[in-house]
């Protein structure tokens, strides 16, 4: 079973979370873009071989937001860090937004 670390409640199993999508999914100005930036804003999302930076929400806790980094083929969780941050890098160290 997969162990989630949520920052407020502790490490919980995965089935009180609920998986959010990908994280730093940033939303266009609707007027500064066409059907197709649209379109790839609300349907296209990497998938990934290794590590994912994914939005998670403790829905059977304390019910709030964050991500994590998730290795998809070992899955072990690499990171957790707060909704707004910049994605760390798979070491745990910090680096630049995505
Ligand atoms: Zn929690």
């Amino acid at each position: 079973m997969l162990w989630i670390d949520c920052p407020w409640c502790g490490a919980r199993p995965e089935t009180e979370f609920r998986y959010g999508g990908e994280a730093h999914i940033a939303r266009p100005e609707p007027a500064a873009t066409d059907d197709a930036g649209w379109a790839d804003y609300l349907f296209m999302r990497s998938n990934p071989k290794g590590v994912h930076a994914e939005r998670w929400m403790h829905r059977e806790g304390c019910r709030r937001w964050f991500n994590a980094l998730r290795d998809t083929v070992s899955n072990d969780v690499l990171a957790i860090y707060p909704m707004g941050t910049p994605r760390p890098d798979a070491s745990g160290g910090e680096a630049g937004n995505e």
